[in-house]
């Protein structure tokens, strides 16, 4: 809380370099420049899906591909601590979201959880911050938005090794269901349509994973919305 407290101090004192690309001595909102604004609000979701897929990945929208001022104020977000971003990243996340969920039904925001481990090092669960900024947005957009952690997150081991059906095992098995889900499906608060949210989808095995274990707790997906998508190669068959 404190440090949470002293990085928004320091946004605020020390603006410093433009989070988005980096440009400095220029004027500055939520941490960035007028190009990167006006680069970022440019942005139109789209459908997005690894290639290839892991078996149960949901629908996907992303904001946009990671790259440019959205890599750039992600980046500075998440690794730097510059947590004024979760605003304006929030409300780029709440439009995916909005391509996936239909207006006419509440809809309830699950974002991936993170170990302990990276909330330490990120001052907070940065996905559960932008998640809470996108919920606001899409109130005021007019739905009925809630959010919800049914999962925890163990440590996983390193995954790079692992072809693709080995690092879908991993990720499942990382996660868990909290104990108080009956709890949270009883009083109500998971009624709707069910949007997992995250920062960046690249093998999509942390995707398919969290749809895999909120169904084994009779939670069905109907899609995911993520900030950004990395452009993978495609690999040639056996490689
Ligand atoms: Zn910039």
């Amino acid at each position: 809380m404190v440090a949470a407290l002293l990085g928004e101090l320091a946004d605020l004192v020390l603006p410093g370099a433009c989070a988005g690309c980096g440009a400095e001595r220029v004027r500055l909102s939520y941490g960035t420049c007028a190009a990167c604004v006006t680069a970022l609000e440019a942005l139109r979701p789209y459908a997005t899906a690894p290639s290839p897929s892991p078996a149960g990945f949901p629908p996907c929208v992303t904001v946009g591909s990671y790259a440019g001022s959205l890599r750039g104020a992600l980046l500075a977000y998440k690794e730097k601590g510059r947590h004024r971003l979760a605003r304006p990243l929030g409300a780029l996340l709440a439009g995916a979201v909005a391509a996936v969920a239909p207006r006419d039904r509440p809809v309830v925001l699950l974002p991936v959880p993170s170990t302990a481990a990276a909330r330490r090092e990120r001052h907070g669960d940065h996905m559960a911050r932008l998640t809470d900024h996108a919920v606001r947005r899409l109130r005021t957009a007019g739905y009925t938005a809630t959010t919800v952690q049914p999962l925890r997150a163990l440590p996983k081991p390193d995954s790079t090794s692992l072809d693709a059906a080995g690092r879908l095992i991993s990720a499942v098995n990382s996660l868990r269901i909290s104990p108080r889900i009956s709890v949270l499906q009883r009083g109500g608060r998971i009624r709707g349509t069910l949007v997992v949210t995250d920062d960046i989808v690249t093998t999509g095995a942390t995707l398919a994973a969290v749809a895999r274990r909120l169904e084994e707790a009779d939670m069905q997906v109907t899609g995911a919305a993520v900030l950004a998508a990395t452009q993978l190669r495609r690999t040639a068959p056996g490689n």
